[in-house]
């Protein structure tokens, strides 16, 4: 049985404030999937201290060596060490604005494994590459490159369609189950990993009023979840 994961992408947003609020409010809630977030980095030592055990903490990103002259990362070496648990790899804004290869994506994933942390591993088409009918090459590519001789339990993917991302707009059920069949089918077929215990999380504009029915398809095992996972209130209609 593969556990629900509600993870929470807070990307560059929420003050120290907004953040105080959000686990006051949620406080007395009991959240009945796995609840994680993944604050920027600046916020980590805040958030960790504030989330109570119902919550797993991570990180938005994670270098692809353990220490020195990378100024800017965020060594996999010192998340472990913060007690966190998680790093997210390959969010499409790692990959479009910040150039970050397969080649990259798979040195950082391999790194975080090698830290004991659970890599969220983020793939998805552009518009264009779903119109053209490329989603299946373009997801074989970033899952064989990307997870290139990993094989570890501590691998979750998120397929998260970029057009998807943000936009207010979301893949329909049925598109989502479709895509995430066929991704179970390629790790099993083209991986290391345990294709039927391996959780993935379907991202984009996922919301209180559609997560119900993206959650009831077969192999959508939960969500990566930007903009509504912001707030309590919005954040809380995401536990079914
Ligand atoms: C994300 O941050 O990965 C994401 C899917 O964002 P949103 O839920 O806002 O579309």
């Amino acid at each position: 049985m593969r556990k629900t994961h509600i993870v929470g992408n807070w990307k560059m947003n929420q003050s120290t404030e907004e953040i105080k609020s959000f686990f006051n409010e949620l406080a007395n809630e009991s959240l009945t999937s796995e609840a994680w977030i993944a604050p920027q980095a600046l916020h980590l030592g805040l958030v960790k201290e504030l989330a109570t055990d119902k919550f797993k903490v991570g990180t938005q990103n994670s270098a692809y060596e353990d220490n020195g002259a990378f100024t800017g990362e965020i060594s996999p070496k010192s998340i472990k060490d913060m007690g966190l648990h998680f790093t997210i790899i390959g969010h499409s804004e790692r990959r479009s604005i910040f150039g970050e290869t397969h080649e990259v994506l798979n040195k950082k994933a391999k790194k975080a494994l090698d830290n004991d942390l659970t890599v969220i591993f983020c793939i998805g088409e552009t518009l264009e590459e779903r119109e053209a009918g490329k989603v299946e090459e373009v997801l074989s590519e970033q899952i064989s490159k990307g997870l290139k001789d990993v094989a570890s339990d501590k691998v979750i993917l998120a397929y998260e369609p970029v057009w998807a991302i943000g936009t207010g707009v979301t893949a329909s059920p049925e598109q989502a189950q479709d895509t995430h069949a066929f991704i179970r089918k390629f790790l099993a077929k083209e991986t290391n990993l345990n294709a039927d215990k391996t959780v993935i999380l379907y991202g984009g504009s996922v919301k209180p009023s559609n997560v119900k029915e993206l959650l009831a398809c077969e192999d959508i095992d939960g969500g990566l979840v930007g903009g509504a996972s912001l707030k309590a209130e919005t954040y809380k209609g995401l536990f079914i």
